[in-house]
């Protein structure tokens, strides 16, 4: 089965009118996931990654299966109050409210050239909070990969305009 098939699709989750984009359902699959990672480690293999940085909490599920896979590091970029150690942060926008989303300050060493992962980037405010939070450590963003793009929301597009690569395997509308 294809990747975009093995993604289950849950209406009303978590409010009504959203159509969640379910992964787990792609991971519980052998050959889903190794496709998956595979993907991933081919598209990055030759782009001289450091080190990925995954987001909570789908970000840790994908991001340290490829990272064995170019046999790199992991760090995570986690929500507030998480994380033992000392950590810098970074607030950003939410539709309603806002969130801060916190890393190790020594999780990244100056000049490493960091992989952003996360499942699905929708308006690319967390993609863009990761960023913010990699470049503040002094880190280099190599770029951002998604499992799920949502193209017709314009987030991926907003990273980019902000001079960093996109990559994604699946798109839904
Ligand atoms: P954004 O900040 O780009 O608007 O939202 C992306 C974040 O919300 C990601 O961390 C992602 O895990 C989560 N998210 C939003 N919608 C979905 C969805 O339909 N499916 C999954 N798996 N995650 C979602």
């Amino acid at each position: 089965m294809s990747i975009k098939s093995l993604i289950r699709t849950i209406p009303d989750y978590p409010k009504k009118g959203i159509m969640f984009r379910d992964i787990t359902t792609l991971f519980a699959d052998a050959d889903g996931l190794r496709d998956v990672v595979d993907g991933f480690a081919a598209e990055f293999q030759d782009k001289k990654i450091d080190v990925i940085a995954g987001i909570e909490a789908r970000g840790f599920i994908i991001g340290p299966a490829v990272a064995v896979a170019l046999g790199v590091g992991f760090v995570p970029i986690r929500k507030r109050g998480k994380l033992p150690a000392e950590t810098i942060e970074v607030e950003y926008e939410l539709e309603y409210g806002s969130d801060v989303i916190e890393m190790h300050t020594d999780a990244i060493k100056p000049g490493q050239r960091v992989l952003v992962m996360d499942d699905l980037i929708a308006t690319g405010g967390t993609a863009l909070a990761a960023i913010d939070l990699i470049e503040k450590a002094g880190g280099e963003v190599a770029g951002c990969a998604f499992i799920i793009d949502l193209p017709d929301i314009g987030g991926a597009q907003k990273i980019r305009d902000r001079g960093v690569d996109v990559f994604h395997q699946v798109e839904f509308e």
